[in-house]
């Protein structure tokens, strides 16, 4: 992957020049509230250091799951008012994609501009699993720039139009948010510094097969937690009540459990359970011991006691990598096991490193900063994916 300074080196510099960036401006919104700006701040240095060697920057990006047409509420005009705002500069928002708005925003551009294209994903092509139409909108796309940067780390796993198929048609190199990102996941699967610990929890096993099956031959402990270690107990062959539980995952973590315990792989489970009779912010919480929950509960977090030992164990290992929340943390009264997590990664003598869009927001909205991390990854997917030793098809079309 070339850099941008190699980009620009090969060009003969920037000034002047059309680069278009696909970055990753996929925040949540409350409204027209953005709730969490993380992926924003972290697209803008490569924005900024665009525009400073005179280039016209014309931003591509998606918001949420529109169905290739355009939807108000997946606007991308709040992003753009608070990256203008992080950048100090106007943002001029083109109200279409490839179409006459944008066509004219972009002719209107001096040296240093930033212009955003509305949500990428108004236009069928974007995410067409036919290689023609994706092909044409990226076609249209192309037409608009004279070089490609892709800095979306959040997109990079997927075959679309504005991260793949714009790549094969223009000049292109990787932004530094890309390159961060693939470094510090090098050194979570290339001769990591020991003890190595990972840490997983959130919604489903299912979404963590590949992870569990990769990392679980390269890390020393394996810590569980949040509703997928509700799988790992009954596979134990306790009750877990009402929570959250994949019947058809039970093989496989039984497997899971099998291959640590002859790989030498430390599975930590947690000790006891935060557990409630319903997912509600005022229904009485209270903590049980895990091998003993009762029949009529659901659990939501795990208890104290693990949270100690977790963070315990965390202490003393110099490499972590931690996705997903270890309860239910949107409501407070199950949020102090992922509290408790997070602050351990704080005080890691080693790298830390935390991946998946709900794991950032939950360390963001529980007060940390993200300088207190080794490592806030601005792609759930794309991390795992990496991990799992999958190839990303956005930064595999890069140049070399
Ligand atoms: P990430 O986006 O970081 O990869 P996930 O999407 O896998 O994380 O999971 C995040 C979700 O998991 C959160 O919304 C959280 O409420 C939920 N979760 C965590 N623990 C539990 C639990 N015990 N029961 C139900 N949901 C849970
Ligand atoms: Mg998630």
């Amino acid at each position: 992957m070339r850099s941008v300074a190699q980009l620009a080196d090969s060009l003969g510099g920037l000034t002047g020049k059309r680069v278009l960036v696909r970055s990753d401006l996929n925040v949540p919104l409350d409204g027209e509230t953005i709730t969490d700006d993380g992926r924003i701040r972290a697209s803008v240095s490569t924005i900024e250091d665009l525009r400073a060697r005179g280039a016209k920057v014309i931003v591509m990006a998606h918001l949420g799951r529109p169905k290739g047409e355009p939807e108000d509420r997946y606007s991308l005009a709040p992003a753009g008012r608070r990256l203008g705002e992080l950048l100090g500069c106007e943002v001029v928002l083109a109200s279409d994609t490839v179409g006459e708005a944008a066509t004219a925003a972009v002719e209107a551009m001096d040296d240093g501009d930033v212009v955003l294209l509305e949500n990428v994903r108004f236009n069928p092509g974007e995410t067409s699993k036919d290689d023609a139409e994706r092909g044409g909108f990226a076609d249209r796309l192309a037409a608009l720039g004279d070089a490609f940067v892709s800095d979306g780390f959040g997109v990079v796993h997927r075959k679309q139009a504005s991260v793949y198929d714009v790549a094969q048609r223009l000049p292109n190199a990787a932004g530094g948010l890309v390159l961060d990102e693939i470094e510090v996941l090098r050194r979570l699967t290339e001769d990591p510094d020991r003890p190595y610990a990972v840490v997983l929890g959130g919604s489903k096993v299912s979404d963590k097969l590949g992870v569990i099956d990769s990392l679980l031959t390269k890390a020393d402990t394996l810590l569980v937690g949040g509703g997928m270690v509700f799988t790992f107990l009954k596979a134990q062959g306790h009750e877990v009540g009402s929570s959250l539980l994949e019947e058809d995952q039970l093989d496989a973590v039984r497997g899971y459990l099998r291959q640590a315990e002859e790989a030498g792989v430390q599975i930590v489970l947690p000790s006891d359970v935060v557990v409630a009779a319903e997912l509600k912010a005022d229904s009485a919480a209270t903590v049980v011991a895990a091998q003993e929950m009762p029949a009529d509960q659901i659990g939501l977090d795990i208890g104290p006691d693990s949270s100690r030992h977790f963070a315990e164990v965390l202490g003393g290992a110099h490499t972590v990598f931690w996705n997903g929340p270890m309860g239910v943390f949107e409501i407070a009264a199950f949020a102090a096991g992922t509290k408790a997590v997070a602050q351990a990664l704080t005080e890691i003598d080693g790298l830390s490193v935390v991946g998946g869009g709900d794991s950032a927001a939950a360390v963001r909205k529980l007060g940390f900063d993200d300088d207190q991390f080794g490592h806030i990854s601005t792609g759930g997917g794309a991390s795992l994916e990496y991990l799992e030793g999958k190839t990303l098809p956005g930064i595999d079309v890069l140049t070399p």
